[in-house]
């Protein structure tokens, strides 16, 4: 199995000068990555934390977070991507939950957080290039880094990855798909989605080069065509959602990004309509499907996805039956197991309790996916919970529920995926308000939503929001979302 740190040292080593990580026309070499990360580390070492305290590294596809990621690990530390869009109350909620004491930033902080913040920058600014001893570095069952993701809680759980998880996972990857010598890895998620995890490992271990998008391009058309023109990249990594985006500009093309050969999907459903799409655009690119929760260090199963499979089924399928890892439970839901398992969420022993188990010896993540087999493929049927994914971010909707629910003016509501062609295109509220409404929906809703936005980064925010004098329950006494989502069709 490979070591990720040594791994990336020997990269240094043979190509000092080769572009490590590139974004927006600023580019980090591996001997920056290697020397730099050094730095951090010591400058972290020097402030006497207790080893594997977590760090919070906070940015946007910045190549000073990579730096600091590597930094904090070779110094004894887990890092905790936090993406700067994210509204401050929510940084300051993991930072409460995660017990963090210090913070790297790539990027001003525009709020008052209660632990100390230093500039990546500076700490990278002292001119020495000594090595941290590989003997600091996380190792083994140490947690390497920490997502934070949506928890029907309330609030977000963090979720915590060793260093032998990431390891096994990196070796699946080098081992199942054909990555070139010299390849270009594209990323296009933030690093606070376990996506990023996808493409950043296995360029940085096999010393290839990994460009990044940013939010702002995305944005911009304009932009993002013209940094995937000049990207090089050889492979794609994404969700559907993002390539959806791509595919209605017919520019994205064969034409537009010649040297790319392998698409690596994951995180939703990939809809057969997307593929063959995408068949047509780049016919010497093999499209891959792949599958797993954040939980299991980003994935666990694929498919290689070909004509006949587009042909043969209506869904495409997760992965082949005969992976050891995955089982089916009577009621359908895929449990997960093997080396990429997490140590569970961060300080929340009851929430680790009821979804990781140990089952004859072996730990299990229960995932809340429901499957089934099929012709020899495993299937992914929909969720047991009211998870969801909404343009490829993954949602907890109770965790928006209780955060409306929190709202002064309002005594009670359920937020319900709208659902347009088997895709989840929107969210929408229902709400009962303390008080009956005396000014416009109108207005309301703007407040609702502005109030929300302290608190939820923008994606999880619904849409629209609809007032209702009580919530429909059914005969169990429960609110009755099948009536609710009855309502929003017709
Ligand atoms: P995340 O932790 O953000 O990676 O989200 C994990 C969840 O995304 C899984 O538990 C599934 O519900 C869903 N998911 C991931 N990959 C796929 C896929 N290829 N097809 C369908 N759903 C997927």
């Amino acid at each position: 199995m490979v070591s990720i740190l040594a791994a990336i040292e020997q990269a240094a080593r043979k190509h000092p000068a080769k572009t490590a990580y590139q974004v927006d026309q600023v580019i980090l070499t591996y001997s920056d990555l290697w020397h730099f990360s050094d730095r951090v580390a010591h400058s972290i070492m020097k402030l006497g934390l207790q080893r594997q305290q977590p760090i919070i590294v906070y940015g946007h596809m910045s190549p000073f977070q990579i730096v600091a990621f590597l930094g904090a690990v070779k110094a004894g530390h887990p890092y905790i991507p936090v993406d700067s869009s994210i509204p401050s109350e929510r940084l300051q909620t993991i930072i409460a939950a995660s017990d963090a004491k210090l913070l790297l930033s790539t990027e001003p902080l525009h709020t008052n957080i209660s632990i100390p913040v230093t500039a990546v920058e500076d700490m990278i600014a002292q001119p020495s290039n000594e090595p941290v001893q590989p003997s600091c570095w996380v190792r083994d069952e140490e947690i390497y880094y920490i997502i934070y993701t949506s928890g029907s809680t309330g609030k977000p759980k963090g979720v915590q990855i060793t260093a032998s998880n990431l390891a096994s996972f990196v070796t699946w990857m080098q081992e199942n798909f054909p990555i070139q010598e010299s390849s270009v890895f594209l990323n296009q998620a933030p690093y606070s989605f376990d996506l990023s995890v996808m493409d950043l490992y296995p360029a940085l271990v096999g010393g290839h080069t990994l460009h990044a998008i940013t939010q702002e391009q995305i944005a911009n058309p304009k932009d993002l065509f013209d940094s995937l023109a000049g990207s090089n990249s050889t492979v794609w990594t994404s969700t559907p959602s993002f390539a959806k985006m791509c595919l209605m500009n017919k520019e994205w093309n064969q034409d537009l990004m010649p040297a790319l050969t392998t698409f690596l999907f994951c995180g939703e459903v990939l809809p057969p309509s997307v593929v063959k799409e995408i068949m047509q655009r780049f016919p010497h690119a093999g499209i891959y499907n792949l599958y797993g929760p954040t939980e299991t260090t980003v994935a666990v199963s694929y498919v290689k996805v070909t004509e006949e499979l587009v042909d043969q089924f209506e869904q495409l399928p997760i992965g082949p039956l005969s992976n050891p890892n995955i089982s089916l439970l009577e009621d359908g839901e895929i449990v997960i197991s093997g080396p990429t398992v997490s140590a569970g969420y961060l300080k929340a022993p009851e929430l680790t309790a009821k979804s990781f188990q140990l089952l004859n010896g072996k730990r299990m993540y229960k995932t809340g996916d429901l499957g089934y087999e099929k012709d020899g493929y495993l299937f992914f049927s929909g969720r047991k919970d009211y998870q969801i994914k909404l343009h490829g971010y993954r949602l907890e909707t109770e965790e928006i529920e209780k955060q409306i629910g929190n709202l002064p003016p309002v005594s009670d509501c359920v937020v319900l995926p709208i659902v347009k062609d088997d895709e989840i295109v929107s969210l929408s509220t229902y709400v009962v308000l303390q008080e009956p409404l005396t000014d416009s929906a109108f207005k309301m809703t703007k407040q609702l939503k502005s109030a929300l936005s302290d608190y939820l980064p923008s994606y999880m925010i619904p849409k629209t929001f609809k007032y209702v004098e009580a919530l429909p329950l059914n005969p169990n006494g429960k609110v009755d979302r099948k009536r609710l989502a009855a309502w929003e069709t017709v």
